[in-house]
Formats: structure tokens, sequence, C-alpha cells
């Protein structure tokens, strides 16, 4: 629809201005720093930043439901800049201008109701919101669009070189790096640092298909991690793990379209999120809280966060209900099929602890919580879900493991609502599920296939068939022969009764 077309209320608001001011806040100490260069950890104390908006009660300035208008209107708008994250501009990174926002089709991910079986399993109604039809097939592209928009603004405002982008990464945010920065070619270069052995071959393929150098590390993520960041202490690079606010900001619209989708209406919402580096469930707080605080939803969902036994320190952290008496405390992982959270040591804890707070005392109810599933729970959620017309990765099959826990736990109630987190494709953890069904677990990960979920092909050779089309050309009346002894077989094995 043409601007001219949207009704004179929202018009003048469809196309936002670069406003707002944005400034980097240590969590630890309290020192704001200028957005004017790149920055990640507090030079005075170390501690991690938020990147809030001293300028957000601007905000509070147009009211709810002008707002949501102001969204649902923008939807209709075929600005690319706007297709994306950035249909919530003020509130993803208002200060970028529309020229320099990259959009490359993240985002507005489909939310797909469970069917009538699996709400049953669940004893109640449940959605995935599929993140992982994001362009790199994970949602670690909502906050890369976001940290590269901001990068691109810089390189264009400064005058810059071309820039070195760096990561850690379990695979994910290393295959979404490599696609902005390839997109960005010639002003961002990116590199990516790998625990050996512990990402999927697709994962590997796609940082190297985007033409990213490639480092495998021998350790596990947590150590790939220190290594980054002490370049990224020493060295002139962009970082791109969610240490970086901007990350964190570009991934907040995932809670800004699931308000959407159910048109403001929160109340009795639960949304399901595995945590890793907690990157992910920090986003999700602080998006709903931004929309709440300005009156746009009118209540904060329920926030369950599940992690695997095997990668479980958030999960400890909160196992103690007395607040003063909790203790951060990283764990060592041991593997985990849902390896994309596998993580002991998460970066954005300092964030989670602050805004658990925060959501709980502003929602005036414990509205937070932390699960933990088994790996068996994770691969068996993962099949049974895809088996039902989901796409969902080890990831999401953690969701849905927390989601059954959750219940079973009195934590989520039959009358309430989950949306889940499928935060990548299925495809992206294919060996996982081809461990499943081949049997071929290491006993470390503690999975023991279920009979009625594995499902392997069967080679059609009936022993009365002379000759195959992989042998040679066959005569017709061979091939013949072949098609109907070949059909005959499949028939029998799926008892099928004859016209
Ligand atoms: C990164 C990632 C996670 C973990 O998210 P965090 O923000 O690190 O907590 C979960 N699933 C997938 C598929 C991921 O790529
Ligand atoms: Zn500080």
């Amino acid at each position: 629809m043409k601007l001219k077309e949207f009704p004179e209320s929202v018009r003048p608001y469809l196309l936002p201005n670069p406003a707002g001011n944005l400034v980097y806040r240590c969590l630890q100490c309290g020192a704001e720093y200028p957005i004017d260069e790149f920055l990640y950890t507090c030079p005075r104390c170390k501690g991690i930043f938020m990147l809030p908006d001293k300028d957000f009660s601007r905000l509070k300035q147009i009211s709810g439901p002008t707002w949501r208008q102001i969204f649902d209107y923008r939807k209709m708008l075929n600005i690319p800049a706007l297709k994306g994250i950035f249909l919530f501009h003020e509130f993803i990174a208002p200060i970028i201008p529309l020229e320099d926002i990259i959009y490359l089709g993240e985002g507005h991910t489909p939310i797909v109701e469970a069917n009538s079986y699996l709400q049953e399993l669940a004893e109640c109604r449940f959605y995935y919101k599929n993140d992982g039809l994001n362009p790199s097939a994970s949602f670690k592209d909502r906050g890369m669009a976001c940290a590269l928009s901001y990068a691109n603004y810089l390189v264009h405002k400064k005058g810059l070189k071309e820039i070195l982008a760096v990561c850690a990464s379990t695979g994910d945010t290393s295959a979404s790096a490599a696609l902005y920065a390839s997109y960005l070619r010639g002003r961002v270069k990116s590199a990516v640092l790998l625990p050996r052995g512990k990402v999927t071959a697709q994962q590997l393929a796609q940082p190297l298909g985007h033409g990213s150098l490639v480092f495998e590390i021998p350790g596990v993520f947590d150590d790939c991690m220190k290594v980054v960041e002490y370049l990224a202490d020493n060295y002139n690079v962009l970082l791109l793990n969610s240490k970086n606010p901007w990350r964190i900001r570009g991934q907040e619209s995932y809670s800004y379209e699931i308000a959407q989708a159910f048109d403001y209406k929160l109340e009795n919402k639960v949304i399901v999120v595995p945590i890793g580096n907690a990157g992910n469930i920090t986003a999700i707080m602080n998006g709903f809280l931004n929309f709440y605080k300005v009156g746009i939803i009118e209540s904060l969902p329920k926030i369950v966060g599940v992690q695997s036994v095997h990668a479980n320190p958030v999960y400890l952290y909160y196992l103690e209900s007395d607040p003063k008496k909790r203790k951060w405390q990283p764990v060592r992982v041991r593997p985990s099929c849902a390896q994309a959270a596998m993580i002991g040591n998460p970066v954005s804890m300092p964030r989670v602890i602050q805004l658990v707070e925060e959501y709980n005392q502003l929602a005036g109810a414990k509205r937070i919580f932390v699960v933990e599933v088994t790996e068996q729970e994770i691969m068996d959620y993962m099949l049974i879900a895809n088996r039902n017309g989901h796409i969902v990765c080890t990831q999401g099959g953690e969701s849905l493991a927390g989601l059954i826990k959750a219940r079973q736990k009195g934590i989520v109630d039959s009358n309430e609502e989950a949306i889940l987190d499928s935060t990548a494709h299925m495809l992206k953890f294919i060996s996982f599920q081809q461990m499943y069904f081949e049997d071929k677990f290491p006993p470390e990960y503690e999975v023991i296939p279920r009979k009625e979920l594995k499902n392997l092909p069967q080679l059609v050779r009936p022993s009365n068939v002379t000759h195959f089309p992989d042998e040679k050309r066959l005569s017709s009346e061979e091939f013949k022969d072949f098609v109907e002894k070949t059909a005959k077989v499949i028939a029998d094995t799926l008892d099928l009764r004859k016209k």
C-alpha cells in the first residue's frame, strides 16, 4: 500500500526518522559511554553492557493503541528496510537511518499452532514460532541484522575502511555473521571461531560458503569465547557475539512480533525458550518490558527458560528460591544434542539476573521460570514434533520438552497458551536425528532411541529380479519385470489391496 493511502491519523508515524539517545550502560558499575564506537566491556570494571535509550520516555508520548496501529499499518508498507525486524524501528535501533538498514529477509517468522495430537500430549494449547525460517536458518539473524546495520551506519558515518567482524559460535552465530558480512562485502570481512567437532556439518558449511575465515579451536564454545574476547579487548575488531548489545536489541523483535501476532493480548501467554549463552532470553524479557512500559501490551507474559541437564548453570542458579542466597557458578558442560545451547558460562548472565528481577517486580508476581530436561527428552520431543507437521531443531525439541516439564511441575496450567521457540531449522541439526535413527549416540549423550520413533530407509531389491536400472540399460522386458516385482514387494510391505 502506498503511503498516501493510509489513514491520516497514522500517516505521519509510518516512516520513522532517526531518533533516540542510545548509550552503552555498564550493568556492573553503571558507567555510560557514547555509541560512536564499538565497545563490549566496560573499560572501568569489565562489566557487560545494555544499550538503553535515554530518550525512551518520548515513546510514551504516543499512546499504546496508536503504537499498535502504527505497527499494524506499517506492515502493509512495501519498504524493504521496514519489512524485517525494523518494522519496530523505534524500539530496535532508532538512531539508524533507513538507508543504512540491512534487510536479508529476517524476522516475521510464522507462528504455527500444534495439531490436536500434540496439544493433547502437552495438555494445553501451544504454537511453535519457526525462527529456523530466518535467512541463515536460526534466530541469530535478528540480532545480526541489527548489529550489521549499525556497523554499516558507522562505516558510512565515519568513512571507515573495511572492518573485521569476529565471533565465537556454537554454529549459528557464525553462519549468521558470515551471511550478513558477505552482504557488506568490501565494508565488513568476517572471521569465526568454532569448537572443533562440536558444530554440525551444515553449520560449518555455512560460514565457509559465505566466504568467512573459519578457525577451528580444540575446545568447547566457552574456550572459543575467551579467545574472541581477548581479540576484542586487544585488537580493533567488531565482536558479533551476543555480548555485543546491538545483537540483543535486534533479538527483541521476537517479542514484538509475538505481541503483534496475538493482537497485543498476552495475559494467558507463556513463552518457552532454550537458554544457552542467555542472549535470547535476555532480549525476550527486555522486549516485553519495553512494550509494557509504553502501554503497547497490558500484561507481561510468563517466560519459561529451558536447559539440558548437560548444560544447566542458569537452572541451577534459580533452584535457590531466596535471591539473597543464590550463587552464580558456571558449570562444565557435557555433550548435548541441544548443541547450540551447550554453554556452561553464559555471557549474558548479569543481564538475566537484573532483568528477571525487574520483570517479576513489574508483573507483580513471579513470571520467569527455568526448567531442566534430559537429553532423551530433547531428542524424543524433537522427533515427536516433526512427526506432527513441524520443522524444529534439537533446541526446538528442548522447548517442547520444557513445556511438558513446566506442565508437570504446575508452572504452566491447562488454560494457558504457550509459544515455543524453534530457534533453528531441523536440517541444521539433522545429524542428531541420524544418530538416533541409526542408534549411534556415544554413551555420554545418554540417549537410547525409542523403537517407535526410529525411521530408516529400506532397500527394495527383490531377489527374483535379474537386473536393476542402476547396473545397466534395461531392455523393455527387463524393465517391465523390474517394475512389477519391485511394486509387488512395496505393495506387500504396505499391505495394499488390489483394485
Ligand atoms: C544460539 C542458539 C541458542 C541459544 O541462544 P542463547 O541466546 O545463546 O541463549 C539456542 N538455539 C539455537 C538454534 C541457537 O543458535
Ligand atoms: Zn563498569
